[in-house]
């Protein structure tokens, strides 16, 4: 049985950063995400790609004991490739070009298997898409929900109904101010908290995050990087970490899910040293626990 599942984009992205660039490496939310929680727990994932889609990339994630089951590879049709780049403010990624590809009709397909779950991150996908995800899961303990500014602009309604419908909401501070049409954080966090969830997360780039749930409210410093090279999926690592640390304890506690944000913290960071996964493919727990502490120690006052 899966005990947490992860639906969101596997894609080919072509990046440029001042410190390199890639061509058609692996990402897509679903990859980084699920990447980032393989050191916690074995995520599940679903999504589409198409017959341009290399089997190792799929194999890399299978060895790390991801399952790929309720990814469709379709017989035809492209994988979605986003291409973007980054200039000194590595916070802002400008996308030059998305082809949605196989994307473009992508339906989530839960194998049977999967509908038990008890964690989901349900990424970056049209919020009627993660609407039907929801519908779809038997009884999960906890739903975590992150979304873009495209469908703040373009579906506004479907993804108010969607953050009523889950535990915790995961913005970065832009589309929260976006969607709550205020520039004070904290007023955002609380009209986002009204529609339901229990806790509101904003992410802040390479500033950390804030925490806010009814009446209590928990800040993660970012971490001073020396080296960053490609920011691309950092997103999605920390959101992936964060519910892989969640599920691997399978606790849903604030102290834990404080914990939670600082190894998303953690893995983001990392995840910045280097461009598509690779990273990420050569991180060892050691590394992870090391920074960790390093990230209690700037805390400490
Ligand atoms: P982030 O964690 O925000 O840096 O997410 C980066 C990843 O999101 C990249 O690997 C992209 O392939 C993926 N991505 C970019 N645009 C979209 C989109 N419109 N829908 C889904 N995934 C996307």
């Amino acid at each position: 049985m899966s005990n947490l599942i992860i639906v969101g984009s596997v894609a080919l992205d072509s990046v440029k950063t001042p410190f390199g660039s890639v061509k058609d490496a692996l990402g897509g939310a679903a990859t980084y995400s699920s990447y980032a929680a393989s050191f916690f727990a074995k995520p599940s994932i679903v999504g589409v790609v198409g017959s341009d889609f290399s089997r190792q990339h799929l194999q890399l994630l299978q060895q790390r004991g991801i399952n790929t089951d309720g990814v469709e590879i379709r017989k035809t049709g492209n994988t979605f490739r986003w291409e973007g780049y980054y200039e000194y403010d590595l916070n802002e990624a400008k996308t030059v070009r998305t082809e949605l590809g196989v994307f473009a009709d992508f339906e989530p397909k839960l194998p049977e298997s999967y509908r038990n779950a008890e964690y989901v991150f349900l990424a970056n996908i049209d919020p009627e898409l993660q609407l039907n995800v929801i519908r779809r899961m038997k009884k999960p303990k906890l739903v975590l929900l992150d979304t873009m500014n495209y469908w703040i602009s373009n579906k506004k309604q479907q993804l108010l109904e969607v953050i009523g419908k889950v535990d915790v909401l995961l913005l970065n501070d832009s589309e929260a101010r976006q969607l709550f049409e205020t520039p004070n954080l904290v007023k955002a966090a609380a009209a986002a908290l009204k529609l339901g969830p229990k806790y509101v997360i904003v992410k802040k780039g390479e500033h950390g995050a804030l925490l806010f749930s009814d009446g209590s409210h928990f800040s993660a410093p970012g971490y001073p990087l020396e080296s960053i090279k490609d920011p691309t999926g950092c997103g999605d690592s920390f959101a992936g970490a964060l519910i892989g640390y969640i599920a691997g304890k399978s606790s849903n506690s604030e102290k834990d899910l404080r914990k939670a944000i600082i190894y998303g913290s953690v893995i983001a960071s990392f995840n910045a040293e280097d461009f598509s996964l690779e990273r990420m493919k050569r991180l060892t727990m050691a590394e992870i626990e090391k920074r960790y502490s390093e990230f209690e120690m700037i805390r400490e006052f």
